[in-house]
């Protein structure tokens, strides 16, 4: 290899690294991407923000829209907390994907009993 190959390996790798922060909150659908993003390329060359940005990409928790509302909530969730509407599970959807490996059975009902007036309270 020759050294100007070698210099730009190592200039795509640093360019790489330095938008790592962004790529992570893109990839996990950050609801804060926005802000992750303008830190890391305007605050990045500082070292202490792209320290700043890597650490809010990767504390940022994975999102996914609802297939109701279209609201962003979290990955794990299995109720959307705008519209209450049932999430899909990993098992829903590998039931889905082998509807014989997977005996498990779902409640799949699409929305969840209201809570009563009363429920929760005590009567004197
Ligand atoms: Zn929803």
């Amino acid at each position: 290899m020759t050294p100007d190959v070698i210099s730009l390996l190592v200039y795509t790798g640093l360019a790489l690294l330095y938008i790592a922060p962004a790529m992570i909150a893109s990839s996990r659908g950050a609801r804060s991407q926005g802000g992750i993003v303008a830190v890391n390329l305007l605050l990045g060359w500082t070292i202490v923000g792209w320290w700043i940005a890597i650490i809010w990409a990767l504390a940022a928790r994975p999102m996914k829209a609802c297939p109701h509302c279209a609201r962003a909530v979290p990955a794990e969730a299995s109720v959307c907390s705008y519209c209450r509407g049932a999430l899909a599970s990993p098992v829903e959807i590998a039931r889905h994907a082998n509807p014989q490996t997977v005996a498990t059975t779902v409640p799949t009902s699409p929305r969840l009993p209201t809570k009563s007036p009363n429920q929760g309270f005590k009567r004197f």
